[in-house]
């Protein structure tokens, strides 16, 4: 159904963009059903595997779509966002009366659409690129390099940024980190397992037919692949894995300038800083040190050829998804193909809408929000968010474990979270950023650079709290330690997660543990390590904070048992410290929000409703909030990369450990959805 709609309509755009006379017809989708009890699987026992009770038919009817690596309710909204984004972008493009931000979206994504404009160009977006790298003669010149396509945008070496700072939040300052590397994760790099050494192996296949594409001779080619890979092993060796990375302690290093171009000579950082569009400062967070002092051997003792060699590459893989078919393809084999078992590239249309989201986000999510996001959704979410602060109020209240003193510091923290809902106050301006109908590369360059200049300037200024990290048309939701701030984009706010008409059971299974999980962040085992103001401070009593570990312990070891896949490769478990935070934010979310459930249900007996009470309706809804099928390739990439567990374990692992669904169900002792020694840490 979802394909036939959706070729009849790539047909219709073609003809309505040549003939360009009056909108075609909306193509979005219908509403996506909340709660759907065609989706359950009634053979099976909700007390012996409730994720495939809740999603079993579901799974079986939907099918991973050729052009996706994972697909899950998540997925289907977000492709319904993407419909209607679509339209705003085809109708931004008809001639006609258009506002300002109306015409830039257009152009920019008409730029993305006129495939033949871009085949025409060829590598010419990026032969200048190259010719500067080519141009290099001295290891200075490499650094000045470094930070001309770090301003564009470009990865390499290392990463440069602006953040709040660590011990004072409300004020924003440099950071350096490590960086550089192109495959996912550094273990990629590093790994002997056969898997390992398969990526390994398409990966120099991939670069070398990139390097060609971009006009190097096959030989050549080979050797430069073989390069590629010795530099970035060295980055990759010198990184901090992770799972270190989630512990704040190990990130907060403030030096300054001097301090870390002393430990660091081979980067020439003052170099580096004199002037690549930043304001002026002298101290700033050197993220991870030691990458700093290995990598400045590395610098030393690997050739300037080679060091050159690596940096095309870097832009040349940057470029590729912006260029010809042929770039495009080669990119997408690799890392679409191979990287997630995605059997084909997704539609134009789709790569296009999602290239102006990412790009002038802030500019067409306030068309997006103008048609589809009302005052009433935002009174009604708000609603939602002070009741399950209230419940975790409640919860703190009532733990036996944490002494009062520490208490009176967590509702302090609590009564400071800020909740932005929908979309920001103010829109971004991007009247600076030239974007041209016909010129897609430069268009995407351009406004990735405005981008980090905008980063670059928050450089030893007040913290800007209001500043979202997300689009509004995303379907997600997020909370900053640093800023102590819950954020809830427009997108999200939408059937599966929340429907105007549906009961309360079913809004607080969805959207409500949304909301329960971000406030949980601000108490997991990252986010308890930063205070009310958002600073990295101690606010805990010695014995609470011990209390706390064994608690999230407990969560770690128990999600380390979890198989993420299991393939004729061999099985993956779940990494239970990586993926610690969330699963901590899963469990408490669940917990607080049924909490708010209850107290607005109080005593009065509610019927059910399609054969369900209220407290199962709640937990069927979560559960299917979670439904997905993935490729086995993703399930590998994100066993390694992803904080998140798959959606088999965000559901099995939260219910195993609450009472409250054993009561929903009436699951007895011993059944699988029983944990024998539950782990709850809220
Ligand atoms: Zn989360």
């Amino acid at each position: 159904m979802r394909t036939c709609v959706l070729c009849v309509f790539s047909l219709l755009f073609g003809a309505v963009l040549s003939s360009a006379q009056t909108a075609p017809p909306s193509s979005v989708p219908g509403e996506i059903p909340i709660f759907d009890l065609n989706a359950i699987d009634k053979n099976i026992d909700p007390c012996v595997d409730f994720y495939q009770y809740s999603c079993g038919n579901w799974m079986k009817n939907n099918p991973i779509p050729p052009d996706q690596s994972r697909w899950g309710r998540f997925n289907e909204l977000f492709e319904h966002n993407l419909y209607i984004l679509r339209d705003i972008l085809t109708e931004a493009q008809l001639p006609g009366k258009h506002s300002a931000t109306e015409t830039m979206v257009g152009n920019f994504y008409n730029s993305c659409m006129d495939e033949s404009a871009i085949e025409k160009k060829g590598i010419a977006p990026l032969t200048p690129e190259l010719e500067r790298i080519n141009g290099i003669k001295t290891k200075a010149e490499l650094i000045q390099q470094v930070a001309y396509l770090h301003r564009n945008s470009t990865p390499a070496l290392f990463a440069f940024y602006s953040q709040p700072d660590m011990h004072d939040s409300a004020e924003t300052v440099a950071y350096l980190d490590q960086g550089g590397i192109t495959l996912p994760d550094r273990d990629y790099y590093i790994k002997d397992d056969a898997k390992s050494v398969e990526t390994r192996q398409k990966y120099v296949e991939h670069v070398q037919k990139l390097f060609e594409l971009a006009g190097d001779k096959p030989g050549v080619a080979a050797a430069e692949a073989k390069t590629v890979l010795t530099v970035e092993t060295g980055l990759a060796q010198a990184s901090m894995d992770r799972t270190a990375r989630r512990d704040p302690k190990n990130r907060d290093h403030k030096m300054t300038l001097a301090e870390i171009a002393a430990a660091a000579p081979n980067f020439d950082l003052a170099v580096y800083f004199a002037d690549n569009g930043t304001p002026k400062f002298t101290s700033l967070n050197v993220t991870n040190p030691d990458f700093f002092k290995q990598v400045n051997g590395q610098l030393n003792a690997v050739p300037l050829e080679d060091w050159k060699v690596y940096l095309r590459w870097k832009a040349i893989n940057d470029y590729a998804p912006l260029l010809t078919k042929a770039f495009v393809e080669e990119d997408f084999q690799f890392n679409g193909q191979f990287m997630s078992g995605q059997k084909e590239i997704e539609p134009r249309w789709k790569r296009c809408v999602k290239a102006t989201d990412s790009s002038l986000g802030m500019a067409l999510g306030k068309l997006y929000v103008d048609r589809t996001f009302g005052a009433e959704g935002k009174e009604r979410t708000l609603k939602m968010v002070q009741g399950i602060e209230t419940a975790m109020r409640q919860d703190i209240g009532q733990l036996t474990w944490m002494s009062d003193t520490t208490k009176k510091k967590a509702y302090e923290k609590l009564n400071a979270i800020v909740n932005n809902i929908g979309y920001p106050d103010s829109w971004r301006d991007y009247s600076s950023v030239a974007i041209k109908a016909d010129d897609y590369a430069g268009n995407m360059m351009r406004a990735a650079a405005f981008e980090v200049q905008r980063d670059y300037n928050k450089i030893d200024k007040p913290t800007d709290r209001k500043d979202w990290s997300m689009t509004p048309p995303t379907v997600n939701a997020y909370y900053r330690p640093s800023m102590n701030d819950i954020n809830f984009p427009a997108g999200i706010l939408q059937p599966p997660f929340y429907g105007k008409l549906m009961d309360d059971a079913v809004n607080y299974g969805g959207i409500g543990v949304v909301i329960g999980h971000e406030l949980t962040h601000g108490f997991d085992d990252q986010g308890r390590k930063y205070d009310a103001e958002g600073n990295f401070r101690e606010w805990w009593t010695a014995e609470d904070g011990k209390e706390f570990e064994q608690r999230v312990d407990c969560t770690a070891n128990e999600y380390s048992n979890f198989v993420s896949v299991k393939d004729d490769q061999g099985e993956v478990k779940l990494n239970g410290r990586l993926t610690l935070g969330e699963n901590t934010a899963d469990n408490g979310g669940l917990k607080l929000a049924y909490m708010a459930l209850m107290s607005i249900i109080g005593d009065t007996p509610v019927k059910p409703i399609d054969g369900y009470t209220p407290a199962q309706r709640y937990f069927l809804a979560y559960g299917q909030i979670w439904c997905q099928n993935v490729t086995d390739q993703e399930a590998r990439k994100r066993a390694l990369t992803d904080p998140h567990s798959p959606g088999r374990w965000r559901i099995n692992g939260a219910v195993q450990n609450s009472a409250a669904f054993q009561q929903a169900f009436g699951c007895k002792a011993g059944q699988p959805m029983v944990a024998q020694n539950a782990c709850r840490v809220w």
